[in-house]
């Protein structure tokens, strides 16, 4: 017995639903799919700007929904994001004055983490530091010299503290030419937030 037009279509409509379930299939229809969006990018970019301004509650709970179901995915979207913003420079330079603040704020606190952190990586920060001196050939012969020639017995001449003095360098190329002070001014005057 032939199927009525209802019945044909229900049919069809049924086929073509277990269909969509076969792997190579659902494959072969994503690809279509992004063809159909490569081809027409602009069209489809405006219908979904359309379907978002309709039904922007919606689009984000969904979106907050998925993200509470998949924290590992939101992680790992927030880091390409993070990433991808930090290759602007104005960020980047943002992000450096944050940082600056940020350390002199908590500085004591900084200074206990990074304590505990070299007590507990002895091996790992004095491979660091071995090879950052490698490196710097120059700065260990000008501070050499600087020891040397002119042994540290004054004061810090900022801040005229007693404690962990050190000598400061203008310029690497001119050894002998150094100031005497504290290890605290002598950061300071390395990220130039002291004057003399
Ligand atoms: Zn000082």
């Amino acid at each position: 017995m032939p199927m009525s037009k209802e019945e044909r279509r229900r049919h069809d409509a049924e086929y073509h639903r277990e269909a969509r379930k076969r792997p190579e299939v659902k494959e072969r229809e994503k690809l279509a799919h992004l063809k159909y969006r490569a081809t027409h990018y602009e069209e489809c970019l405006e219908r979904d700007r359309e379907y978002y301004r309709k039904h922007r509650k919606e689009c984000i709970s969904r979106t907050r929904e998925y993200y509470r179901k998949n924290p590992d995915r939101y992680k790992e979207q927030t880091k390409l994001r993070m990433r991808k913003c930090r290759l602007d420079p104005m960020v980047k330079a943002k992000e450096k004055v944050k940082a600056k603040e940020y350390y002199y704020k908590n500085r004591d606190k900084m200074l206990d983490y990074r304590k505990i952190y070299c007590t507990n990586n002895k091996d790992k920060v004095n491979k660091l530091h071995r090879e950052y001196m490698t490196n710097k050939k120059e700065m260990r012969f000008a501070i050499n010299q600087a020891n040397y020639y002119y042994p540290i017995i004054s004061n810090c001449e900022v801040c005229g503290s007693e404690h962990r003095l050190q000598h400061h360098h203008e310029n690497y190329a001119e050894p002998l030419n150094v100031i005497t002070v504290c290890q605290q001014c002598h950061t300071g005057l390395t990220v130039n937030s002291i004057n003399v």
